[in-house]
């Protein structure tokens, strides 16, 4: 097995709180710092061989990318050796507190980069994200997406960075290319919460239509969670049309019965 490293991690500080590994990488596993650490302070942190902790890579508040303990090496990230044999992780500052754990825009977009970079390297073809803990640690359907609430009493990775899972699982599949399919999105035991409209939702709709629609939008990885806000502007009107393109449906930005029925039928279990 030949290991590389991303060519992405511009700084490099190599902790010693590592093992070699002794799996293949076909997991990914997000942290969170619990803080607002630059790069260079998380690596002096994981530099401690006292603190007995690392991880593979680390991305700052500003979008950098670290590396502290090579794709070759088993990090100590997330209190389960099995899981970190066969993980590539990465912790993530925050620039909030908790219980959500924010983090930024920048730091999304090289998270996103970084894991799509990871998969390309390690031959892994899509990322699979479930809501379903079983489904995670026992790697079912194809998941192989962790967390460390997985294994501890933790809050890793914050709120925040656990509900955009499926978001980020979305963004690096469509950088591998890989098509989306309606089945895609079916792997979900929540039931939009909202109630259907029964008029045609478009650019301008407010209330409680506009979250129905925006509801699909994020468990289509086109919006994220909390841009369902009950308004259809710009961005939402542009989600739509995407899913509509996806789903093989009139890419008119109009949410009419045709599109509504879509939505809801490949959303069912
Ligand atoms: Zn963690």
């Amino acid at each position: 097995m030949k290991f590389t490293n991303s060519l992405l991690a511009l700084f490099r500080k190599l902790s010693p709180n590592k093992t070699p590994r002794n799996h293949k990488i076909d997991t990914i596993t997000i942290h969170c710092m619990a803080g607002n650490l630059s790069i260079e302070t998380c690596g002096n942190v994981f530099a401690l061989s006292s603190r007995k902790a690392s991880s593979n890579y680390g991305i700052g508040t500003d979008g950098r990318i670290a590396l502290y303990v090579e794709e070759k090496d088993r990090s100590w990230a997330s209190s389960n050796a099995k899981n970190d044999h066969r993980a590539v992780t990465i912790e993530v500052a925050n620039d909030g507190g908790a219980p959500d754990w924010h983090v930024s825009d920048k730091a999304i977009s090289s998270l996103i980069e970084l894991v799509t970079d990871i998969c390309k390297r390690n031959g892994i073809k899509k990322l699979v994200w479930s809501e379903n803990k079983l489904d995670r640690i026992n790697h079912k359907n194809g998941c192989n997406m962790t967390v460390h609430r997985d294994f501890a009493a933790k809050a890793c990775p914050g709120n925040y960075l656990y509900n955009l899972h499926s978001y980020i699982a979305e963004q690096v599949n469509e950088r591998l290319g890989v098509k989306m399919v309606p089945t895609n999105v079916t792997i979900t035991s929540e039931i939009n919460p909202y109630k259907e409209p029964i008029t045609n939702i478009r650019r301008g709709t407010k209330g409680e239509s506009a979250k129905w629609v925006q509801w699909y939008l994020w468990r289509f990885g086109l919006l994220r969670k909390s841009e369902i806000d009950g308004v259809i502007g710009s961005k939402s009107e542009a989600a739509i049309k995407t899913a509509q393109e996806r789903l093989g449906l009139k890419k008119d930005g109009i949410v009419g019965e045709i599109t509504r029925k879509t939505f809801i039928s490949v959303c069912v279990r």
